[in-house]
């Protein structure tokens, strides 16, 4: 397919006070909409996980943020630019904080050993070989996890973030390393998963659906696959319905 990333100088930006979902937004905008174009919510009342699961949105500063970006290979390539996108947010973040950002396979960051930040790619449909892909981004700048079920909630304290400069590097930093993404694959940005790996040589189980794995996680693979070491051999894991946990 033919694609026209344009110069990110050229993304624009909506910024929403209320909104049902910044990842619906765009995708109601499909067809109107070039790679980078972006939208930022101070609220969202139906904000989403992974398997129609909820994001928690309140106001109070958080990041709820979405983005847009044609897929030049195709549904294929989105577990990848998950990934990517991953990189890129926990590198933008640790750089403006200077605190120590991780990364959880596939879709999640983490900062002391909690969630703090939710990446959602939500895929509408194609163009010729090209599929269009919504990457939303909630990240709790102001806030702790939400989950009442965490004995030990560890304030992130992202709160000195200046918003706007974080919005403005992440839509800097995404348009460069998804166009690198799109030209070599997975392979350069190996080295930077393993580095920002929250989980790495840690003993970790996998539910998928009713069933439990357990191991020790290994990094990712080219494709994207979650490597285990399960009984001294290596295993790769990959497909949406896996949900990590450490053990
Ligand atoms: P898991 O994190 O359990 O592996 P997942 O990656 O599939 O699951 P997501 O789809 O990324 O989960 O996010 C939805 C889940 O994240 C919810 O089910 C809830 O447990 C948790 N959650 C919801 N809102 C927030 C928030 N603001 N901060 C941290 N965690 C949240």
């Amino acid at each position: 397919c033919k694609i026209d990333h344009y110069y990110q100088a050229d993304s624009r930006c909506e910024i929403l006070p209320i909104i049902d979902s910044t990842n619906q937004y765009l995708l109601d905008k499909i067809g109107q909409l070039r790679s980078g174009d972006c939208c930022v919510a101070e609220f969202q009342s139906k904000a989403r996980g992974r398997r129609g699961r909820r994001w928690f949105s309140p106001f109070g500063s958080n990041l709820y943020f979405s983005m847009y970006w044609q897929l030049e290979q195709g549904v294929a390539a989105a577990m990848g630019l998950s990934l990517v996108v991953g990189i890129v947010i926990a590198d933008t973040l640790r750089e403006l904080s200077g605190q120590d950002i991780k990364v959880k396979w596939p879709n999640d960051l983490y900062l002391n050993d909690q969630k703090l930040a939710g990446i959602l790619v939500e895929l509408a449909g194609k163009t010729g070989d090209c599929a269009h892909a919504i990457i939303g981004i909630g990240v709790n700048l102001m806030m702790t996890n939400p989950d009442p079920n965490i004995v030990n909630q560890k304030w992130a304290n992202l709160g000195k973030v200046d918003r706007n400069l974080l919005v403005a590097r992440i839509v800097k930093n995404l348009n460069i390393k998804l166009s690198e993404f799109e030209k070599q694959g997975l392979a350069p940005f190996i080295s930077d998963w393993n580095r920002l790996d929250n989980f790495a040589n840690r003993p970790v189980k996998l539910l998928i659906g009713d069933n439990i794995i357990r191991g020790i996680a290994k990094g990712i693979n080219e494709q994207g696959a979650l490597m285990l070491e399960q009984d001294g051999k290596i295993h790769a894991h990959i497909g949406g319905e896996i949900s990590l946990r450490g053990d």
